[in-house]
């Protein structure tokens, strides 16, 4: 080995101490105590990673199937924000229409009184105001009348109105109930699964340390599920590296830190754990 190789090794041991750090842990000491290597551990990670995916892909489903009942329930609460304007529109007619009623009664008792007066009337002049004033009234109730014709035309369009958009709520309620049919039984089907990629998980965490499942957790959790990134090789002779997972390049003696698998590499730039290629040639 030259001079120059064994700086390079020196300095990418220093990258995978720096890792380990990152990772919060002492992970070398863990491979120290209780002898498993860190081929073991990447071997052990790759496992993880497609339990993970294949959780990732269950818990996607579900998700997509949350957010379907999300959107039905939102299509819902707005409908009945328009069923309760009409509603409130509804009631102001019916109000509106029961106080005209009244004030056509009072005019009718009022014209029943002049009309009684009318034959009683002593003078022309004084038969001539109670005409004026029937008249008016007979024209105020008129008026009134067809006000109200108005209202309950109107009445019922917005009834007509309010109905379709309730019918329109219940077709949505409907399909909501549906989509939460599906979700519960999507859920229960894939429970099987779910506790079985469970036990895949324990069986497959335990020859690696605590701490670095709990970094590749993080990772995962960041990343939809992708915690490890292939060393893209760009170019051999240039010495050109890249992280799969976000393109970034990468430095030598980070590629070197992964070939040697003394500890989980870390990329700079998206935090995710790197791994060589089945060349694994640089
Ligand atoms: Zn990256």
């Amino acid at each position: 080995m030259t001079l120059a190789a064994e700086a390079l090794q020196q300095r990418a041991s220093a990258e995978i101490m720096a890792a380990a750090l990152l990772a919060g842990e002492a992970t070398i000491s863990y491979f120290a105590r209780t002898g498993v290597t860190m081929g073991a551990t990447l071997d052990a990670l790759h496992a993880l990673q497609e339990i993970e995916r294949r959780m990732a892909a269950i818990h996607g489903k579900a998700n997509e199937k949350r957010r379907q009942i999300r959107v039905h329930q939102r299509a819902i609460a707005k409908k009945e924000v328009v069923i309760e304007e009409k509603q409130r529109a509804i009631q102001a007619s019916q109000m509106e229409i029961d106080r005209i009623d009244l004030d056509v009664r009072t005019k009718d008792v009022e014209l029943a009184k002049h009309r009684d007066a009318l034959g009683a009337a002593r003078t022309n002049k004084e038969y001539a105001a109670i005409l004026t004033a029937i008249n008016t009234e007979k024209a105020d109730n008129t008026k009134q009348e067809s006000r109200q014709l108005e209202l309950m035309a109107s009445l019922d369009t917005l009834r007509a109105e309010c109905e379709e958009i309730v019918t329109e709520r219940d077709a949505v309620a409907e399909r909501k109930a549906a989509a939460e049919s599906a979700l519960q039984a999507y859920v229960d089907e894939s429970a099987d699964e779910v506790s079985r990629l469970e036990n895949q998980r324990d069986e497959a965490s335990k020859g690696v340390p605590p701490t670095v499942v709990a970094t590749f957790q993080r990772i995962a959790d960041r990343h939809d599920a992708e915690a490890m990134a292939e060393v893209l090789v760009l170019s051999v002779k240039r010495g050109e590296y890249a992280c799969g997972g976000c393109n970034m390049a990468m430095t030598l003696q980070q590629v070197i830190g992964c070939k040697e698998r003394d500890d989980i590499v870390l990329c700079a730039s998206c935090g995710r754990i790197l791994y060589l290629g089945v060349d694994g040639a640089f």
